[in-house]
C-alpha cells in the first residue's frame, strides 16, 4: 500500500465557553487536519492541536511541517509506522524543527489506515482486545467562585446521565481563591476531583500549604494535582511532591520521551499526563506509557483543545494502555461545536468513561460536506 495524496487544512473550532487556564485564555481551538489517501482508496485522518507553550509549535508551524514532509510521505507505506516516523525525523533534522502535533496527526492518519485495511479498531491494532473503563474527568476552567458553582451544577446536569463521576478544576496560583473554589465544587459535586495548576505556583511553600489544606478537608477524593510549579524546575516539583499529600503529576514538564526520562531520573513526580499531541502520536505515546508503567509512575491520558477527531485518537490510545492508567481527561470535544464528523461516529461519553467505538481504524466518518471539501 502506498500513500498517493496528503492534504492539510485549518480547523477553527469555537469553544462553547472560553478556556481560561493560569497562563492563557482561548475562545477558539486553532487546529488542523491531515488527510492521507492510499493507492487502494483508503483514507486516514488525523487532527493536530498545537499550543506553543506546551507542544512547542503553532498551527502555522505544524501545517508548514506537514506540507514539507508530504513530498517524502508520498509513495511510502502507511502501515510501516516506524518507517513513517523515520521520514518525519529525517525532515526535522533537515529543517531543524519537529512539529509534535503534525507528527501526531500524520501518525494517527496512518493508524486509521492500518485499522481500516485489516478492519480492526486502532486499540486492537495496539494489542488491547477490550477497552478498560477509566473514569474520565470534565474540566472546569478558571472563573469566579460564583461562576465555578454555576458551572459545576451545569456540568452535573449535562453529564450525570453519562455517568459523570470526576471533575477537574484548573487552579490559578492564588491559594485563597483556589481553596475556596475546590471546596465550593466539593460541596456541590459528590464525586472525585482532579486539580491542575498549569505551573501557577512559583512559590513552593504556598503550593504545599494550599494542596495539603485541600487534602485535609477532602481526603483521597482529590486524586491528583497536575503541574503545580513551572515546568523547567524539576527540583521544585520534586520538593513539592515530597511534602504534598496529593499525588503530583507532571504535565507541561513531559512533552517527549526525553522529558519523561528526566522525570524518572529526577524522581520529581508520582505520575505523568501523556498526550498524543505532545508525544507525537501513538508510536511515541505507547512507548512513553510503557516506560512510565515500568518505572511505577501513574499515567493519566489528557488532551489539548481537540475536537471529535483528536479525542477519538486519544480514546484509542487510552484504551490501548493495559495497566497503570489512573485517570483520563478527554473532554474538549464536549465543549466544541463542529460538524466535522457524523454524530454516530463520535466517541461516546458513557458510564463516566470515553470508550472508543468498535469500528475499523479510528472509527470516524467525516461529515459528507466536509469530506467533499477536503477532496476538492
Ligand atoms: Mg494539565
Amino acid at each position: 500500500m502506498r500513500i498517493v495524496k496528503v492534504q492539510t487544512c485549518k480547523l477553527d473550532h469555537r469553544l462553547v465557553e472560553p478556556s481560561i487556564i493560569a497562563y492563557k485564555s482561548m475562545r477558539y481551538a486553532r487546529n488542523g487536519l491531515v488527510l492521507l489517501e492510499t493507492d487502494e482508496g483508503q483514507f486516514g485522518v488525523g487532527e493536530l492541536s498545537p499550543l506553543k507553550p506546551v507542544t512547542g509549535d503553532t498551527r502555522d508551524e505544524a501545517l508548514r511541517f506537514a506540507r514539507y514532509v508530504s513530498t517524502s510521505l508520498k509513495d511510502s507505506d502507511p502501515t510501516d509506522i516506524a518507517g513513517i516516523h523515520s521520514i518525519l525525523e529525517a525532515a526535522s533534522r533537515k529543517i531543524g524543527f519537529m512539529s509534535q502535533t503534525a507528527s501526531a496527526a500524520i501518525d494517527s492518519a496512518c493508524f486509521d489506515i492500518v485499522g481500516k485495511s485489516v478492519e480492526k479498531p486502532v486499540y486492537k491494532i495496539l494489542g488491547c482486545p477490550k477497552p478498560r473503563m477509566i473514569l474520565n474527568a470534565v474540566t472546569i476552567y478558571l472563573r469566579s467562585l460564583e461562576d465555578t458553582a454555576r458551572k459545576t451544577r451545569e456540568l452535573m446536569k449535562a453529564y450525570s446521565g453519562n455517568g459523570l463521576q470526576r471533575l477537574k478544576l484548573k487552579l490559578s496560583g492564588d491559594p485563597r481563591l483556589d481553596k475556596a473554589r475546590v471546596l465550593t465544587v466539593s460541596e456541590i459535586f459528590p464525586g472525585d476531583l482532579m486539580l491542575d495548576a498549569n505551573q501557577a505556583y512559583r512559590d513552593e511553600k504556598s503550593a504545599v500549604k494550599v494542596l495539603n489544606d485541600i487534602y485535609d478537608s477532602l481526603g483521597p477524593r482529590v486524586i491528583l494535582v497536575e503541574q503545580p510549579s513551572p515546568k523547567d524546575d524539576l527540583q521544585k516539583l520534586k520538593s513539592i511532591r515530597s511534602k504534598c499529600k496529593i499525588p503530583v503529576f507532571a504535565d507541561e514538564a513531559v512533552v517527549t520521551m526525553m522529558d519523561l526520562e528526566k522525570i524518572i531520573r529526577s524522581e520529581s513526580a508520582d505520575g505523568v499526563n501523556i498526550k498524543l499531541q505532545k508525544a507525537g502520536g501513538f508510536f511515541w505515546g505507547c512507548r512513553m506509557a510503557e516506560l512510565a508503567k515500568d518505572r511505577g509512575l501513574g499515567i493519566m491520558v489528557g488532551c489539548m483543545l481537540e475536537s471529535e477527531i483528536g479525542i477519538a485518537q486519544d480514546a484509542h490510545f487510552l484504551a490501548s494502555i493495559s495497566r497503570g492508567v489512573v485517570a483520563s481527561d478527554l473532554d474538549t470535544d464536549l465543549e466544541i461545536k463542529t460538524e466535522t464528523v457524523t454524530s454516530s461516529s463520535r466517541v461516546p461519553f458513557r458510564d463516566g468513561a470515553r470508550i472508543p467505538l468498535d469500528r475499523p481504524g479510528l472509527g470516524l466518518e467525516l461529515h459528507s460536506s466536509y469530506a467533499c471539501r477536503l477532496r476538492e
